[in-house]
């Protein structure tokens, strides 16, 4: 099955889960949305009431940042995959619980495994815990992280940079920063990808 399938049958699983109370509260679901085979994948909390109305990831004023974010590094919506922790809205944008995190897990582990990114993207402090068990956003971010077999850039939530200059240009810089990360990290995976074959070639 092609990864585009694949994640169509994850999305159409999210759309119709009732694994945990969100479902009781939701309005849509929000799976996620992207290149199936994107090189970098941005992993949110949860969907707030924009993206619970449209059943899309992303499209609030959190959303708007982050585009001039993506801009601002020349990637579009369409060269990445954007999810989130948490697949349903919590009632009053709270945030989600240990419990509610740990049900929806199994959708994101599967879509991490089949976009296969190069890098991953957490965007704010519930990503960052749930995918690396560390929670202080502040010592990391702008940092690319190995975390088993998964390279992580933790970065500051779009939405908690809109009303502080401070996070704003700490944002902007550490979107730079990925910028550079992305070069380097397929530049040696390329370089590695040849010099295996040049290896082969002599055995
Ligand atoms: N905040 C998130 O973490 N995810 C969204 O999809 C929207 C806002």
């Amino acid at each position: 099955m092609s990864s585009n399938n694949e994640l169509e049958e994850q999305a159409n699983k999210i759309r119709l889960c009732t694994s945990c109370p969100l479902s009781c509260s939701r309005t849509l679901a929000v799976p996620g949305e992207g290149c199936s085979h994107a090189d970098v994948m941005f992993i949110g909390e949860a969907p707030g009431s924009e993206e619970d109305s449209q059943g899309r990831p992303f499209v609030g004023a959190a959303g708007k940042k982050l585009d001039a974010l993506l801009l601002s590094i020349d990637l579009k919506r369409d060269d990445i995959f954007i999810t989130n922790v948490v697949k349903c809205r919590p009632p009053m944008n709270r945030v989600p619980t240990l419990d509610e995190i740990k049900s929806c897990f199994p959708y994101l582990q599967k879509q991490i495994s089949i976009v296969n990114p190069k890098i991953v993207c957490s965007l704010g402090n519930t990503a960052l815990e749930t995918l690396t068990g560390f929670r202080f956003i502040s010592r990391v971010h702008g940092k690319l992280l190995k975390k088993s077999n998964l390279l992580i850039f933790p970065m500051y939530h779009p939405a908690a940079t809109l009303h502080n200059p401070l996070l704003k240009s700490t944002a902007e810089i550490d979107f730079l920063k990925l910028k550079e990360s992305i070069k380097e990290t397929i530049s040696k995976q390329s370089f590695s990808k040849h010099e295996n074959e040049r290896i082969d070639r002599f055995i």
